[in-house]
């Protein structure tokens, strides 16, 4: 299989190994109307390969980021997890790392502004940045911020409007930066002398570990580990000071990152050498994941399959991206599954992406009244089994699709 040229965006090397090949899948965000054109659907090769040199996982291709991101249909701020979770972070950013009078935060990647109000009201100065349309509505509600891809352009006039950043969030951003040079980079020269970058990453241990296989999509190019976020950092002359873990996103890193010069100490050892002795960041380590997510891939069909035989009706939960992953990777159509909800307005009535399973809102789900309900977004697993049973009335079962498939009654 021919792959084209490849350079790893974290050190410009062109050596790699393979972890796995998921074959051609849709554009997981590109949701469609149902006058859509039903060619051409599966076009996009997606292959997760890992850099020999500095050990960075990504995915072999790259989609033109206007395509991806232009008519970008996720906003930060719909579930309950994520609003207690802005506030807890918030607050332990003004614990950590409000010093001054007036903090200067700026946040990459701020999409509607939803975290930006939270460190406004914990006291900082604010500025987000986002390439999205939703940058220009959360500055019209009062949250500045610039509409533009974070980098070193970027920064030069965010330096020359404001001055250099005290704190720095990049939630989120770094596995989905193509430009990840010129991102860290840009990091490096807004950062005050004194300045921290909070960085948080879904943790591909729990990738590899957990199978989380639907977190690999087109939008997501890189996929952190500390080692490979330490070897990055080390190139841009900065270090990780402190490593925290957090439940979100089915479970990521929490680094913070100074300059090389800042006194305080790196603290990044003890997790370099607990990943070294898990083989997380050498291509061998990988080997049983490959062969784990065709296992999964059939036991999850396989059920679907023997539900639809017994006349079951199942529907989904959750278009999130990940979601829009499985179904495709797993050839999930119509036949077994009658629509996927989503409290998303802007995904309802919509088609997903490749299978074409209609999009609805909970309440038109709880109308088909199926028997399954698939958690498709399992990160809020808790939260939608909750939702479902206390607002809606729910009383059928639940389907969790990874690691393995497990029916929750
Ligand atoms: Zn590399």
């Amino acid at each position: 299989m021919s792959h084209g040229p490849y350079t790893c965006r974290g050190c410009d090397s062109t050596d790699y190994a393979v972890l796995l090949d998921m074959g051609k899948l849709p554009l997981a965000n590109a949701f469609v109307g149902d006058n859509a054109s039903t060619e051409d659907r599966f076009t996009e090769s997606l292959t997760l390969v890992m850099c020999k040199a500095c050990s960075l996982i990504q995915i072999m291709e790259e989609v033109p980021r206007e395509k991806l991101f232009g008519q970008y249909l996720w906003v930060t701020s719909t579930s309950e997890t994520v609003k207690k979770y802005a506030q807890w972070f918030s607050q332990r950013l003004r614990e950590r790392h409000h010093h001054k009078e007036k903090s200067f935060l700026v946040e990459i990647a701020s999409n509607d502004g939803f975290f930006l109000r939270h460190y406004r009201d914990a006291g900082f100065g604010i500025l987000g940045v986002d390439p999205s349309n939703l940058a220009v509505e959360a500055n019209a509600q009062g949250l500045p911020s610039i509409r533009d891809f974070f980098g070193v352009a970027v920064v030069e006039r965010v330096l020359k409007e404001h001055g250099p950043a005290d704190v720095m969030v990049a939630r989120n951003v770094l596995g989905h930066s193509c430009e990840l040079q010129d991102l860290v980079a840009g990091i490096q020269k807004l950062l005050a002398p004194d300045g921290v970058l909070v960085l948080e990453v879904p943790y591909a241990f729990m990738l590899r570990n957990e199978l989380q296989y639907d977190t690999v999509f087109h939008e997501h190019l890189s996929y952190l580990t500390v080692g490979s976020v330490s070897n990055l950092m080390r190139r841009f002359g900065m270090k990780i000071t402190d490593i925290t873990f957090v439940n979100m996103n089915g479970g990521s890193l929490l680094c913070e990152i100074k300059h090389e010069r800042s006194p305080t100490p790196r603290a990044d050892q003890a997790f370099i050498d607990f990943e070294s002795m898990i083989q997380l960041n050498t291509p061998e380590g990988w080997q049983p994941f490959a062969e784990a997510v065709k296992h999964q891939r059939e036991a999850f069909v396989g059920l679907l399959e023997k539900l639809a035989k017994q006349g079951k009706r199942v529907v989904g939960y959750g278009a999130a991206a990940k979601c829009m992953t499985m179904l495709n990777y797993c050839g999930v159509g119509t036949d077994l599954m009658s629509a996927v909800g989503d409290a998303n307005p802007r995904k309802q009535g919509l088609l997903c992406p490749g299978v074409r399973i209609p999009v609805v809102s909970p309440e038109d789900l709880m109308a088909m009244d199926p028997d399954y309900i698939v958690i498709g977004a399992w990160n809020f697993k808790d939260e939608i089994i909750f939702l479902f049973k206390s607002k809606h009335g729910y009383r059928n079962s639940f389907i969790v699709p990874l690691p393995t498939p497990v029916i929750i009654p």
